[in-house]
C-alpha cells in the first residue's frame, strides 16, 4: 500500500513539475518575442530618423508596420509565431488596460488603440499569405472582403517600405561597428538573462540593420528605464529597450484574461461542452500560487 502510495506522489509531482516547467518555458517565449516585436518597432523609428526617410501617416503606425513586414519576410514557423504572440500581447494588454472603456486620451494618443495595433498586425498577415494564416482570421471572424483588402494594404506597406530603403540599402551586408548593452538592472534578474541570452539586441543588428549603410554611429541598449517601454532617442543616438516592459508582458500572459489569444487552440464544439459540464480547475493558478 505504501508503495502504491509513493508512486502516486512522483507520478503527481512529476507530472506538476513539467507543466510547471513547461508554463515557465510558455511564458518566456512570449515575453522574448513580444520584446522582439517592440524591439523592430523602435528600429522601425531608428530608420526612419538616421536615414531621414520622410512618412506619410501617423510614425507609430509605419513602424508597426515595419516590425511585422521584417517578420514576415522570415517565412518560418519560428517568425510566424513572433507575430501571433505580438498581436496576442496587444489584445491582453487592451483588456489589461480596460480599452473597453475608451477614454479621450486613448483617442488622442500617439499610438493607436492596442486592439487595432493586434488587427493591423494580422491584417498583414493575411495580405501576405492568406492560405497559411486562415485560422487567424476564422478565429477574429475578420470578414473575406476584409481579408482581401489586407492583401492592398500588405503590398502598399511592404512596397513603401522598401522603396524608401532601397537608397540605403549595401550590396551585401555586412558587420556594423553598433553595440549591444545589457546594464546590470534593478529588477528581475531572471528577464534580463532571457533577454541576454536569447541575444535580443544582436538579434536586430544582425537581422536588420547591417542590410543597411548609416551616417551616424549609435547603441542598442537594454535597461531599467522606470517605465515598461522602449525609445529610439535620436539626440543621444541610443535605442533604449527598458527591462520593465518585458517583465509586464510576462504579468499580462500569466494573469487571467478575457482577452483572445490567437495562440490558444481553436475550440471545437466538443471542447465548449466539456468547458460547460466539466469545469476544470486552472492550472496557472496552481503554478502562481506555488511560485509563491
Ligand atoms: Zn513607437
Amino acid at each position: 500500500m505504501r508503495v502504491v502510495l509513493f508512486f502516486v506522489f512522483i507520478f503527481g509531482f512529476s507530472s506538476f513539475s513539467f507543466a510547471q516547467t513547461e508554463q515557465k518555458d510558455r511564458t518566456n517565449e512570449f515575453v522574448f518575442n513580444n520584446s522582439l516585436f517592440i524591439l523592430y518597432h523602435e528600429i522601425g523609428h531608428l530608420l526612419i530618423s538616421e536615414l531621414d526617410i520622410p512618412i506619410l501617416g501617423r510614425e507609430e503606425n509605419v513602424a508597426d508596420n515595419f516590425a511585422t513586414l521584417e517578420l514576415l519576410k522570415i517565412e518560418s514557423d519560428e517568425a510566424n509565431n513572433i507575430l501571433i504572440d505580438s498581436a496576442d500581447g496587444w489584445f491582453l494588454s487592451s483588456v489589461d488596460q480596460n480599452d473597453d472603456i475608451v477614454s479621450n486620451e486613448a483617442f488622442y494618443a500617439e499610438h493607436a488603440l492596442d486592439v487595432q495595433r493586434a488587427y493591423q498586425i494580422v491584417c498583414l498577415m493575411i495580405g501576405k499569405n492568406k492560405e497559411a494564416f486562415k485560422q487567424v482570421a476564422v478565429k477574429l471572424e475578420i470578414d473575406e472582403l476584409r481579408q482581401e483588402s489586407c492583401y492592398y494594404d500588405y503590398i502598399l506597406a511592404q512596397e513603401s517600405w522598401e522603396k524608401v530603403l532601397k537608397p540605403h540599402k549595401k550590396n551585401v551586408p555586412s558587420d556594423l561597428n553598433i553595440r549591444a548593452f545589457y546594464d546590470r538592472g534593478t529588477g528581475s534578474i531572471a528577464i534580463r538573462k532571457l533577454l541576454q541570452e536569447g541575444k535580443l539586441l544582436e538579434n536586430a543588428i544582425n537581422g536588420v540593420l547591417r542590410e543597411y549603410n548609416f551616417p551616424n554611429k549609435f547603441n542598442l541598449r537594454a535597461k531599467n528605464c522606470g517605465e515598461a517601454n522602449a525609445f529610439y532617442d535620436g539626440w543621444v543616438s541610443e535605442l533604449l529597450f527598458c527591462y520593465e516592459l518585458a517583465e509586464y508582458f510576462e504579468a499580462i500572459f500569466n494573469e487571467d484574461s478575457l482577452a483572445i489569444k490567437l495562440s490558444d487552440p481553436i475550440k471545437t464544439p466538443q471542447d465548449i461542452e466539456k468547458d460547460i459540464f466539466q469545469p476544470k480547475k486552472k492550472t496557472s493558478d496552481n503554478i502562481k500560487d506555488n511560485d509563491d
